[in-house]
């Protein structure tokens, strides 16, 4: 019968977080595999065992596993009785049309009291094949390699491990809130909580009327590229024009960029509280604007009381690019949009601000007036596998 077997890393797996952890990889993959044949997902011993219908197509499948967080590799397998003449004859039919110089066996045992040790089955089912293709054995370098699993009552074999992403299951590790633009920096910093078990919700603030919606457009493209990773989404879409107006009044040109950034901060953690999240993503890479000197981040973190956690901190540009290529992202990055970080920003921003200077500038604002404006015209945008849905949440007002 063919499956799949699905590994972890036992390493990230200590006392109690181990049942929890084994739990939520479980269901997050038959939510990953979700109309792809999966008719039973089964933990034993170590391993997760999907089971799978007559038209399952495993090219698709492959794809769909290879991003779930949790996985470190995984295999097409064939699972038969413990009997080991009966594995032998359906590792034959398998490799009928398959053409190899040489192989090995690679066997171990989850189950220590079958009969044979693990070279002990490698010896035997070598010489069965060695038998019927004529092929050599090469332990170093061989075309062909056959694995096999013994399980108290159960055998697998398969010929390849493929590797999945590693990190912990989505929901592990709680719920965070993602400050995401339309740019590249952002999708990838909340893949990185997504890969290290964290529910993202998104929050995406936009300057329509004032500007147009490309952005919006963009944001929700992004946040269906990184359903492939956690499956379904929250994105609030957050108004910012109009007190982006209003603090351009207000507040001397070369401070705004750093004012918008506390007010997005500000109502980032209104939208938390009420997701129950526990912290702020962004996109952060230190150096890389003028809103991201260490002085201007200390900044903009002093608005927040949530941990403001950025997991591109340390990043170049070029590798953050790389990695939104390799999760799918870049392209949709890439288009033109008109954001709202664009909008009444002047061409010299103080690359050095102080929390003293800045909270006196803010004095000629009604922040919280702002805030509630803001959450006023917010909309949730709910991203699943069945498309998306729009409501108008209530957002509590800060404090
Ligand atoms: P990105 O590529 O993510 O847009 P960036 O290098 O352009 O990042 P900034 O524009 O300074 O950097 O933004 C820094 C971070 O602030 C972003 O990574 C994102 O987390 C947050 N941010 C900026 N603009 C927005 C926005 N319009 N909506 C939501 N979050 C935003
Ligand atoms: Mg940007």
């Amino acid at each position: 019968m063919r499956c799949v077997l699905i590994r972890y890393h036992e390493i990230a797996l200590k006392g109690k977080n181990r049942p929890a952890f084994i739990h939520k990889l479980k269901d997050n993959l038959i939510l990953a595999a979700q109309g792809l044949g999966v008719s039973k997902a089964e933990v034993l011993m170590g391993r997760i065992m999907l089971s799978l219908d007559e038209n399952a197509s495993w090219p698709r499948l492959k794809e769909a596993l290879s991003r779930v967080p949790g996985v470190a590799n995984y295999s097409l397998a064939f699972k038969t009785d413990l009997n080991l003449e009966e594995l032998k004859r359906q590792v034959k039919i398998k490799l009928t049309d398959v053409k190899f110089d040489s192989f090995r066996v690679r066997a171990s045992r989850a189950y220590k009291d079958f009969p044979l040790t693990s070279p002990e089955i490698d010896r035997e089912v070598g010489a069965f094949i060695k038998e019927f293709s004529k092929a050599r054995v090469d332990l170093k370098k061989a075309d062909l390699t056959v694995f096999i699993e013994i399980l108290p009552k159960m055998a697998f074999f398969y010929f390849q491990k493929e590797p999945g992403p590693g990190g912990l299951p989505v929901g592990i590790s709680g719920k965070v809130v993602g400050l995401m633009s339309g740019g590249i920096d952002s999708p990838v910093a909340a893949y990185r909580m997504i890969k290290r078990g964290c529910r993202v919700v998104f929050v995406h603030f936009h300057a329509y009327p004032f500007l147009d919606n490309t952005s919006q457009k963009k944001a929700r493209e992004l946040v269906e590229i990184l359903n492939r990773y956690q499956y379904s989404s929250r994105l609030y879409l957050v108004p910012l024009g109009e007190p982006q107006r209003q603090v351009s009044v207000q507040v001397r040109a070369p401070y705004r960029v750093v004012v918008y950034r506390r007010l997005m901060v500000r109502i980032g953690e209104a939208i938390a509280r009420r997701e129950g999240a526990q912290g702020l993503v962004t996109g952060d890479s230190l150096g890389q604007v003028a809103s991201q000197t260490l002085e201007n981040l200390t900044v903009i973190e002093e608005a927040a009381s949530l941990p403001l956690i950025r997991p591109l901190i340390g990043m170049d540009k070029q590798e953050i690019i790389g990695e939104a290529q390799m999760i799918g992202t870049y392209s949709t990055s890439i288009i033109p949009d008109q954001d709202c970080c664009q909008l009444f920003v002047p061409k010299n921003v103080a690359t050095y601000t102080s929390v003293e200077e800045i909270t006196e500038a803010e004095k000629a604002l009604d922040i919280d007036k702002l805030i509630a404006m803001a959450l006023e015209g917010t909309k949730l945008v709910r991203i699943g596998p069945g498309g998306e849905r729009l409501s108008s949440p209530r957002v509590a007002e800060s404090s």
